[in-house]
């Protein structure tokens, strides 16, 4: 298997030659918060698969949804108003998830990037239906991560994600993150550092012209860009600037939605309603590639009062509202509810990050340690704490290597390594997941 999978396979986020230097590990089996390597080697899964696993990898009520709509019926597109009773109920339910943050309508998808290039998509439309046609340019975040569509790559805020492929399109402007460890103003104070990113936001739309602009996206913690949390003054402030100006705030909250930062939603945290939300992965746990994109009153009413045209919706995914996806959907957010998962989230959330900080006391290759709002935290590694210099690339996987070794899987994202473990898990899990990073911390 493992040479196979260097010599037949291309990674996602891959250089293709690291496969072949490196064979990757194989994961076989996955039980609860724990997956198990083709060796026999079996960890804690620190990274919850890919932020999505929020419930772990037995929930037998999800198994159970999907085999008995397999049986049921396997497919059926639900283009142009046909339908199938899954769909109808997740909508119901993700109507009751996200009422208060008056997001009422569901737009199925695929997955995350889907629901990114519906979400700007829509946003460009909105404008449209009311006669603002002019308002097409897009604005985000420096660090964000959007997925990789091309509307979503455009908005990235990671050269890594983006270099390759451009031109991408036009239009698509970038604000410096609220991200207090480095950022141009050299702030370090969050609050004054959040001030300074609303002003960048406002001199853009002023540089830019607003009635050109069609919407803001952002996650509300940032997270592929190395778990960064805004200050609690940034998004309420983004939300006060779009509404000034008409333009959309599109949450994406791929990865904040469902329970992770410790409530339903991520812009909760902040006070925030977005126009717009894109959910995906935790809706579906992994089981199945689903996602929604949940649409408030104030742009259902503009579609769905257009007497233009306008508002026909021209975007769609074979596998929009697939109904086995719904069935998973249905289940996870049942379990989901009922486990009350935020909660956990939030309990375990802050001994994660308790433990990452007694561990920076520890070892200064640890620059900066992020996190706090949930399960999702990362540690930046620096091998020079005044001078801010990453950590080498080697250094970096002997402490991947050996925390794996220990028993739990982590994930490198450049210089951090960021924890996003299922929110199921338990205070003993958590333990062993600081002991293990120890270990690694230990190897550099
Ligand atoms: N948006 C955010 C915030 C994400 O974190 C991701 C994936 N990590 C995406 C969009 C893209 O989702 P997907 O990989 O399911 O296409």
């Amino acid at each position: 298997l493992k040479e196979n999978n260097a010599r037949q396979i291309w990674h996602p986020m891959a250089h293709p030659a690291d496969s072949q230097a490196n064979p990757p590990d194989i994961i076989t089996e996955g039980e609860g918060v724990e997956i198990t390597d083709v060796d026999g080697h079996r960890m804690i899964d620190a990274v919850g698969g890919l932020w999505n696993v929020n419930l772990g990898y037995s929930c037998a009520p999800v198994k159970a949804a999907i085999s008995a709509q397999l049986e049921k019926l396997p497919y059926y597109s639900i283009f142009r108003g046909t339908s199938n009773d899954n769909v109808i109920e997740l909508g119901w339910m993700l109507q009751q998830f996200f009422a208060e943050d008056g997001l009422t309508r569901a737009f199925y998808t695929s997955g995350g990037s889907d629901s990114v290039e519906i979400a700007l998509r829509l946003a460009r439309q909105y404008h449209k239906v009311r006669g603002e046609g002019g308002r097409v340019k897009y604005l985000s975040l420096k660090k964000g991560y959007h997925g990789t569509h091309t509307l979503g790559a455009s908005v990235n805020g990671n050269a890594n994600f983006r270099t390759q492929y451009e031109p991408l399109m036009p239009g698509c402007f970038h604000i410096p993150a609220p991200y207090p460890y480095r950022n141009p103003f050299n702030e370090t104070d969050p609050a004054r550092l959040a001030q300074l990113c609303l002003a960048a936001l406002e001199d853009e739309i002023a540089f830019q012209g607003a009635e050109t602009i069609a919407a803001f996206i952002m996650e509300p913690v940032l997270g592929a860009g190395g778990v960064i949390p805004p200050h609690e003054s940034f998004m309420p402030g983004v939300r006060e600037i779009c509404d000034r100006h008409g333009i959309l705030l599109i949450a994406d909250e791929v990865i904040t939605a469902f329970g992770r930062t410790g409530d339903w939603s991520g812009s909760r945290h902040w006070g925030v309603k977005p126009d717009l939300m894109c959910t995906a992965k935790a809706i579906t746990n992994g089981y199945f590639p689903f996602g929604a994109v949940m649409v408030s009153e104030k742009v259902a009413e503009v579609f769905e009062n257009d007497k233009t045209g306008k508002g026909a919706i021209g975007s769609g995914y074979t596998y929009s509202g697939h109904p086995v996806g719904a069935a998973a959907a249905i289940a996870c957010l049942q379990e989901t509810e009922r486990l009350q998962v935020k909660d956990n989230a939030a309990a375990r959330g802050t001994q994660v990050y308790d433990g990452l900080l007694a561990l920076q006391a520890k070892y200064d290759i640890i620059g900066d340690v992020r996190g706090g709002h949930g399960l999702m935290s990362a540690i930046e590694l620096v091998s020079d704490r005044t001078a801010k210099t990453p950590l080498d690339k080697g250094a970096i996987a002997r402490i991947h290597r050996a925390t794996y070794e220990d028993g739990v899987m982590v994930r490198v994202s450049g210089p951090n390594l960021i924890l996003s473990p299922p929110l199921v898990l338990t205070s003993a899990h958590v333990d062993k997941i600081l002991s293990a990073l120890d270990t690694g911390l230990s190897a550099a």
